[in-house]
Parts: C-alpha cells; sequence; structure tokens
C-alpha cells in the first residue's frame, strides 16, 4: 500500500465500521484492520467517511450583468476545505450555442483551475429538435444530466412542451431531467408589477416568489415525468407545499427525486427584512421561506423522500455586487456562498442534533448524489476499487462559520454567528491529501472533469 489511513471509524451510506483504508495509487485497495504502508494517516478518534459530492454548484455564473464570485481555482479549495471532493456545476449554452460548444467552453474554464474532481450539467434555454438529438452525444461524453428552467421567462426558461419533450429524449438516451421548479409566468407578472410599483427593497424578491408558484410548478414537473415515463431531479426545494408534490408523484411509484439546500434548512425570510439591505445577501431563487418550511424539508431528507443535499453555490459580494439591485430588488444578483459549509451545518444541524443518522448523512451528502448523477461507485462510497476520496472528519473539532474561517471568494458568511461541532481534519482525493488543519494544501488544477455513467433510475 502506498498510504494507509489507521484507526478510523469508517462510515459509508449502509454502516459503520473499524477498519484501516489501503490506499494504492489513486484508489481503495484494501479495507482490513492492521494495514501498513509506505505512508499512513492516524485517524484515531476520527470518523472516515467518503468525500462530499456536491450536485449543485456555479463557479464563475455570469449572471445579472456580473459573474458569481467563485471562479474554478477558489471555489474548489473552499469545497475541499469542507470536505467536498466533487462538485458538479453546470455548462449554459448562450444564444445560438450548441451544446457541444457550450461544453468546450465550460470545459475549458475549469481546466488548470480545479482543485476537485468536476462533472458538468447541460443546461438547456432552448429546446429545438438540434439540441435534442445532440442529447445522445453529451451522454457519451460524460454529460448524462440536463437541466432546464421552468423559471427566468424571457432568458432560460422553457414551456411544458420543452419539457416533455426533453424528458421524453433523456428516457431514450440515458440522461436525466433536472428542473428549476418555479412558474415562471406567475414570477414575471409579480416582478413586473411590484417594480412598477417602485418597490426596491429586498423583500419584494421573496414576495413575487411565492411558495405557491414552486409548488405548482413542482406538481406540473412530476406529473409530466410521469405521463413520459422519464426520471426527473427537482434542485433546490425550499417549501413544503413543492415537497407534497414530489411525495404524492413517488407515492404512485414515480422516479423523481428531491434536492434541497442548507439555507433551506438553515435560514427563513426574516432575513430580508434586515437593515442597510443586507436582505440583498440572502436572496436567490427559490427565496428562504418560512420556519415551518424548513421543519418539513428535515423531514423529508430524514424520511427518504428528499435524496439529496446540493448547496446552488452561487456567491456575489454584498459590496460592489449585491448592490447592483440596491434601486431595483429585480436586479440584484441571485445567489448564496455554500459549496463549503454544506457537510459541516448537515452534520451539526442534522446528525449531532439527532435527525438523522450518520449513514443517513453520507448519504444525503455523498452516495445519494453520486447515484443519480452516475459517479458510483467511483466516487460516494468507501469501497474496494473506488478513488481513495476520503474526508477523516473530527467529530469533536470546533469551527465559527465567520467569513475569515471560510475559504470562499466573497465578502460574508450567512451564517456568521453559527458555531458547528464537528469538521474535517483532513481530506484526500484520489489519495493526496488535499486539506490538513483547514488549509488547502493540494495542487491547483489537479481536479480532473469526471466523465459520468448513463443513467438509467
Ligand atoms: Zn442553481
Amino acid at each position: 500500500m502506498d498510504l494507509v489511513v489507521k484507526n478510523g471509524t469508517i462510515v459509508t451510506a449502509t454502516e459503520s465500521y473499524r477498519a484501516d483504508i489501503g490506499i494504492s495509487g489513486e484508489t481503495i485497495a484494501l479495507i482490513k484492520p492492521d494495514l501498513s504502508g509506505d505512508e499512513s494517516l492516524d485517524a484515531t478518534g476520527m470518523l472516515v467517511m467518503p468525500g462530499g459530492v456536491d450536485p449543485h454548484t456555479h463557479m464563475e455564473l455570469p449572471l445579472a450583468g456580473t459573474v458569481s464570485a467563485d471562479d474554478f481555482r477558489t471555489g474548489t479549495i473552499a469545497s475541499a476545505c469542507g470536505g467536498t471532493t466533487t462538485i458538479i456545476d453546470f455548462a449554459i449554452p448562450g444564444a445560438g450555442q450548441t451544446l457541444r460548444q457550450a461544453l468546450d467552453i465550460r470545459l475549458r474554464q475549469a481546466e488548470g483551475k480545479a482543485c476537485v474532481d468536476y462533472g458538468l450539467h447541460m443546461a438547456m434555454g432552448t429546446v429545438s429538435d438540434d439540441r435534442l438529438a445532440e442529447m445522445d452525444d453529451m451522454v457519451s461524453s460524460g454529460v448524462p444530466s440536463f437541466k432546464l428552467f421552468m423559471a427566468y421567462k424571457g432568458s432560460l426558461m422553457v414551456d411544458d412542451e420543452a419539457l416533455f419533450r426533453a424528458l421524453l429524449q433523456a428516457k431514450t438516451v440515458g440522461g436525466l431531467i433536472a428542473v428549476h421548479a418555479e412558474n415562471g409566468d406567475m414570477l414575471h407578472s409579480l416582478i413586473t408589477k411590484y417594480v412598477a410599483e417602485g418597490r426596491k427593497e429586498p423583500v419584494w424578491h421573496a414576495l413575487s416568489h411565492p411558495p405557491e408558484a414552486e409548488a405548482e410548478a413542482t406538481q406540473r414537473a412530476v406529473l409530466l415525468a410521469g405521463m413520459s415515463g422519464a426520471p426527473l431531479y427537482v434542485v433546490h426545494m425550499s417549501t413544503a407545499g413543492a415537497l407534497e408534490a414530489l411525495k404524492a408523484g413517488r407515492a404512485k411509484g414515480l422516479k423523481v427525486y428531491g434536492e434541497t439546500c442548507p439555507q433551506y434548512l438553515m435560514l427563513s425570510r426574516e432575513k430580508y427584512e434586515e437593515p442597510n439591505f443586507e436582505g440583498a445577501k440572502y436572496v436567490m431563487s427559490p427565496p428562504l421561506r418560512e420556519k415551518e418550511d424548513s421543519e418539513v424539508l428535515w423531514k423529508g431528507l430524514a424520511g427518504g423522500d428528499i435524496a439529496a443535499v446540493g448547496t446552488d453555490h452561487c456567491p456575489f459580494n454584498f459590496v460592489g455586487q449585491k448592490d447592483l439591485g440596491r434601486e431595483d430588488f429585480s436586479k440584484i444578483p441571485n445567489g448564496m456562498p455554500g459549496v463549503e459549509t454544506r457537510l459541516p451545518l448537515l452534520y451539526h444541524f442534522g446528525v449531532k442534533a439527532g435527525r438523522f443518522s450518520i449513514n443517513r448523512f453520507v448519504e444525503l451528502v455523498s452516495t445519494g448524489p453520486a447515484r443519480l448523477f452516475g459517479l458510483l461507485p467511483r466516487k460516494g462510497t468507501i469501497g474496494l476499487g473506488a478513488d481513495a476520496d476520503l474526508v477523516i472528519w473530527d467529530p469533536k473539532r470546533e469551527h465559527r462559520l465567520t467569513k475569515e474561517n471560510l475559504h470562499m471568494n466573497v465578502d460574508y458568511s450567512p451564517y456568521e454567528d453559527v458555531t458547528v461541532r464537528g469538521y474535517p481534519a483532513m481530506v484526500l482525493q484520489r489519495g493526496k491529501v488535499l486539506v490538513r488543519d483547514n488549509q488547502f494544501v493540494g495542487k491547483v488544477g489537479a481536479g480532473q472533469f469526471l466523465k459520468r455513467n448513463p443513467i438509467h433510475l
């Protein structure tokens, strides 16, 4: 063995047990007690878990006249420091671009910068015969998931026919359709009305994105998926009504899967009332909801109705970016930092708070997303032949989630007052140490593009 992780408790989505992990080259070669190797890492008192898989990030995303503040370098350093060794980001074709062109552009942006392994989803704002025909090529190029937007009227929004056609095509080619489920017509009419009335403050963002618009679109997407016979992944679910619609589909046996994000579990609508425009820090779509919604989402995570926790990581600085919308809430760039804090928050407020088991935690932050998006068993678990992507987790380590203690390239933390117990002591990717004591010690650009498998759920 080149490297042995000794004396830790291995935790996967299904079991916890004491054993050493032997790493040969980049992969896990042996799992048994009392291994030895050229080098060893002592994990006494630690949990050893598969590296986190974040299925939803937006590094250097052009939006609202600016670009999200983390690029593939800073964003993946932050991701690694928080225990996430795989991200799935997005390629988004511009007007008139083919899917292939959009993929090539995005791959060039990540190349030489990414510090953890990464996959890409393909966004589809246009669903034409040509684009549908390209989906097969995307699947064979390792991009088997496609994101469609039911919101953002006038730019990325697709209508029901487009969504339905994409679902049918995905089923044929081994793809998975992911949807942003909010009723874009409803949102557009409310935003237009409030802007015309001179409503400026961030709270109007929330008021123009009512929970009913998300519940309705989720129900519609679930029913369309059912009619098509294709699986469906609903990103960033934020509200009880949407989860109700998803559960109804699941109860009928439909292959519909939900994602939520830590911000919808941790934060609620009062944030928009913060003075001095500070509410803009929390402007994203869907917006923060009521505390009752968060409780319902926690239960969905514990009970199995929500399959994955992503972050929708899309940070914008409060000064210089969020303030583009000081005079008009509809111009506030949508998004929040999160890629670094997902595991610590879910561990502290999920596992430690008794909401779900440590194994369910691993399922939600790693194994589940890896399975849904064609990465298992290479990523998302600790097994023979898997990439040696490991988080050596110190259950006693305390960490306050202030801006200074985090690595995301943004001028605020949404969790400034939060101290968590349980944090990565060390993070490995493919057998190399990436993070030690909250310092990135890996190599910039060593992250690899992951060609994912076709998805047949
Ligand atoms: Zn997103």
